[in-house]
């Protein structure tokens, strides 16, 4: 307190203004001088600190408060300058001042440290300089900018820049054609977005590893990249990756191509360079392609072949190395020439040129060159031709064409060969056969000259289709072809084309092919199919209309085809008989049967008939099969076809026939048996019976009365009836009984026996028998006696008011039969007793009329029957009669 209380005292000194003596003017000076000093300083300060909070990136801001505090402290000493004017206290002055003087002597220590610093602040020209080419450059940057979108926008490729994290940040119009995505829809998305998915797991990783040593480059070298679209389609895609630094780091460029257009150029480019090497190495000439400086760059196999060197002792040297040693002094001189006007053209025309072979052997070539522009510069090729053989081959030319003529006129189709025009250039002599045109007319003609008006009209358009793409094919497909001949007729043709190659381009060789009598083979063949057709039907009724069953099984006993008949019979319908086994049709039994003898005409491969008894329902039924082979269109056996009539019926009827066949043959045995027994033992007693009578007779006749006498007649009578009735009988039945004896017989000899036996009767009834000579044959002559004895006899017995004519005959037949006749000019018979005259017993006449027993033609019936004959008459009343009896010839008799 002492202290502050002692620098504010003004003590002993005496104030400022006794040194100015108080002039007032001076004074004043003083007071107002450092009064607007101390103002002004005061004020520094806040312009200062104003400056500083502003302007915070100022360097230095603390020397402002540096200058700040020296500022108001030097204020501070004019202010008390005015105050010591009247207040003497200079201590405080004082104090003010070393407060002064220090900061003023910091600040300037400081100062002369910040020079240094404060020397490398820009001036401010130099600064301007600098804001002016900042601001030129600004411009720039912006022009940039606009010229770099621009580049963006119109580049080819679809350009995508992502961020390090794959995060598209911008992309080009191309993008979004390529991608069908709006740029918007891109922006912010990762980039895996346009890439298929089984692309997509390993993508960070590539990315990855490309953020860490990012440079321009393209992705993925070697592998096949794709682009997924919008739409989820893809293409092929070539990517070219750039790194783009940027002050938020480095973003990522990739320039996309679409490479689906090159991908197929470059299939084609592969294509037509394999095809380029193909045409080269299997040209026929020699290959040598050298560069301008004659250096050979590439041969083909042909040259190897001809030259004998092998081609990599070729590639490199010159041409020279082909040529002999003789030409090469001007060799080089004519290349220059050819390099200068470069064309296809013959080598050395007129000139003979020779080919030099390694062992140093020459030959004659021809050479022609043509001019190959490459990138690298125009190539010479050169194709030479080994012509020791043309002359040869001159000749083999004319002769091959000779050949080819012949082969042209001998073919059996008009062959025409017309230009690319159309214009005929070569026919053959069918052409002319066929057209009716000489070949002077046609040559240089238009083919359309031979084709009907109304097809002319698409004709040259179809040319030009053909010329096009030539390939041997035949013309209209499916549709009817004319051709029209010189007198205007038409007839169908068939054509087929093909081109030819020949040195004045593509010639088309027409081969033409008169169709007519095919087509009316056809028609043919349309009317048989159509006779096929009512054939067909015709089968179809048959098989279907018939009630026996038809059917054709294959070798797994399967019913292919059955008729209705069939299935009726196996009780089923016609769709469920085909298809089936007969196996599941039939009982096993009837199966096996059946199945076997399916086999068996399977094996044999020959039809047969055969009796089939097959259970259907419980009920055997019997069929009588007519089955055979049934085969393919190659002739193999597929399976069976059979026919069967059911015969169920008939054979029992047969066989209940049978039996009373067999009846009846005992019974009639028996019968017989009994007849012959009963005549036989019926004589002994007969004889005696008549014996007696007749002794009667004899004894008594006009001894008792007259009755008596006429008893004794009858009885006589009757037992000489009855004798001639059993005799017969005997006879009968002997036929049936008695063995045949067959032997060769004459029949001749067997009627006169007959006649020597009727000779009382033929005397009696003075008859004439007249007979042709007769057969000899194998027979039982005894029984033929019979025969002739019985209808010799008949015919002399019924004879009318005339003398009996009795003519014997024999005939043979178509059958091998011997037909006997014997004819009368008797009685005749009423056809109606013709059956009956053949039974036993059976007379027309009475007794009284005719004697007889009515046996005589029975015994002669089952004679001729016995012997496999048969026995008719033929006659009228009043007419004759004719006795019919024919008999088997044995071994030609
Ligand atoms: P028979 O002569 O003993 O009466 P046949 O059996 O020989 O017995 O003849 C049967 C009958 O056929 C005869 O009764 C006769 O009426 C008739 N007949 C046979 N032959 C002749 C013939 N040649 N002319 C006319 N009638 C005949």
């Amino acid at each position: 307190m002492e202290f502050l209380k002692w620098i504010f005292t003004p003590g002993d000194f005496m104030p400022h203004g006794y040194c100015y003596n108080w002039v007032p003017g001076l004074v004043w000076l003083h007071v107002i001088s450092d009064s607007l000093i101390f103002l002004a300083y005061m004020t520094i300060p806040f312009t200062l600190i104003h400056i500083a909070r502003r302007r915070r990136d100022m360097p230095f801001d603390w020397m402002f408060f540096c200058f700040g505090v020296f500022i108001v402290a030097c204020g501070l000493t004019h202010a008390m300058e005015v105050w010591n004017l009247w207040h003497a206290m200079y201590w405080l002055a004082a104090g003010v001042k070393v407060v002064t003087a220090v900061s003023s002597i910091g600040t300037a220590i400081l100062l002369v440290q910040l020079v240094p610093q404060a020397l490398k602040i820009p001036s401010v020209d130099a600064l301007r300089d600098v804001n002016e080419t900042l601001m030129s450059q600004g411009a720039a940057v912006r022009a940039s900018e606009v010229k770099f979108r621009g580049i963006l926008e119109s580049a080819p490729d679809a350009m995508v820049i992502a961020d390090g994290q794959g995060r598209i940040v911008l992309v080009n119009a191309e993008t979004e054609r390529l991608f069908g995505y709006g740029r918007e829809e891109l922006i912010g998305q990762l980039v895996d977005v346009l890439v298929p998915e089984r692309f997509r797991g390993k993508h960070p990783q590539h990315r990855e590893g490309y953020t860490a040593h990012p440079r321009t480059r393209t992705m993925g070298e070697g592998r096949d990249l794709w682009g997924l679209r919008k739409d989820r389609t893809e293409f092929p895609v070539e990517i070219s990756l750039s790194p783009i630094e940027t002050p938020e780091g480095t973003l990522i460029s990739s320039a996309i191509r679409d490479v689906t257009a090159s991908k197929r150029a470059e299939k084609a480019l592969r294509a037509s360079e394999i095809k380029f090497r193909g045409i080269l190495e299997s040209a026929p000439d020699a290959m040598v392609i050298a560069d301008g400086q004659g250096r050979i760059v590439l041969v083909n196999a042909e040259t190897e072949r001809l030259f004998g060197y092998g081609r990599e002792e070729l590639i490199g040297q010159l041409v020279d190395v082909l040529v002999p040693e003789r030409f090469r002094g001007k060799h080089p001189q004519h290349r220059e020439g050819y390099t200068a006007h470069p064309r296809t053209r013959t080598m050395g025309e007129g000139r003979d040129l020779w080919g030099l072979r390694k062992d140093t052997t020459e030959f004659p070539v021809e050479i022609s060159l043509s001019p190959i522009e490459t990138p690298e510069g125009t190539l010479i090729s050169s194709a030479i031709r080994d012509v020791t053989a043309s002359k040869r081959g001159e000749k083999a030319v004319r002769a091959s064409e000779a050949k080819f003529r012949g082969i042209l006129e001998s073919a059996p189709d008009a062959m025409v060969i017309a230009d690319g025009q159309g214009r005929i250039v070569l026919v053959n002599a069918e052409t002319e056969r066929l057209f009716r045109y000489s070949r002077e007319e046609l040559i240089g003609q238009l083919v359309d000259v031979l084709v009907p008006e109304r097809f002319r009209g698409k004709h040259p358009q179809h040319r030009e289709g053909y010329t096009a793409h030539p390939r041997r094919r035949s013309m209209g497909e499916g549709r009817d072809l004319w051709g029209l001949r010189k007198d205007l007729t038409e007839f169908p043709v068939e054509i087929s084309l093909s081109p030819i190659e020949s040195a004045e381009g593509i010639l088309v060789t027409t081969a033409i092919r008169d169709i007519s009598v095919r087509r009316a083979a056809e028609k043919d063949l349309a009317e048989t199919a159509g006779e096929l057709g009512v054939k067909h039907r015709l089968l179809y009724a048959v098989v279907e209309g018939t009630t026996d069953p038809i059917y054709i099984r294959d070798l797994e006993n399967r019913f292919t085809m059955a008729n209705g008949a069939c299935a009726r019979i196996l009780q089923r319908s016609v769709n469920e008989v085909v298809g089936s086994s007969l196996r599941d049709l039939l009982p096993n039994d009837s199966f096996d049967a059946v199945a076997k003898s399916d086999q068996e005409i399977v094996r044999a491969g020959v039809p047969c008939t055969l009796e089939e008894t097959v259970e259907i329902d419980g009920v055997n039924r019997i069929f009588l099969t007519t089955k055979g082979p049934y085969h393919d269109a190659d002739g193999k056996i597929i399976g069976t076809l059979g026919i069967s009539r059911e015969i169920t019926e008939r054979k029992k009827a047969e066989e209940h026939l049978v039996k009373m066949v067999g009846e009846l043959k005992r019974s009639n045995e028996e019968l017989q048996q009994f007849a012959y027994v009963a005549s036989h033992d019926l004589q002994e007693p007969l004889r005696m019976v008549a014996s007696f009578t007749q002794l009667l007779a004899k004894r008594y006749q006009g001894r008792l009365d007259a009755d008596a006498d006429e008893f004794i007649s009858y009885a006589v009578d009757g037992s000489n009836r009855m004798r001639g009735l059993i005799q017969d009988l005997l006879v009968y039945s002997r036929v049936g009984t008695s063995a045949k004896t067959l032997q060769e017989i004459s029949s001749e000899k067997a009627l006169k026996d007959a006649l020597a036996n009727l000779r009382a009767t033929i005397q009696e009834s003075r008859a004439v028998i007249t007979h042709d000579s007769l057969p000899n044959l194998t027979s039982d002559d005894t029984q033929l006696i019979q025969v002739f004895q019985n209808l010799v006899g008949n015919a002399i017995k019924y004879h009318g008011p005339e003398v009996p004519h009795v003519h014997v005959s024999a005939t043979k037949n178509g059958i091998h039969e011997w037909i006997f006749s014997v004819r009368d000019n008797g009685l005749g018979i009423d056809p109606q007793y013709f059956e009956r005259i053949f039974v036993i017993f059976q007379r027309l006449h009475g007794r009284e009329e005719f004697k007889g027993t009515g046996i005589g033609l029975a015994i002669c019936k089952k004679i001729v029957e016995r012997l496999g004959g048969r026995i008719w008459v033929e006659s009228q009343p009043k007419e004759g009669s004719t006795f019919h009896f024919a008999l088997p010839e044995r071994d030609g008799k």
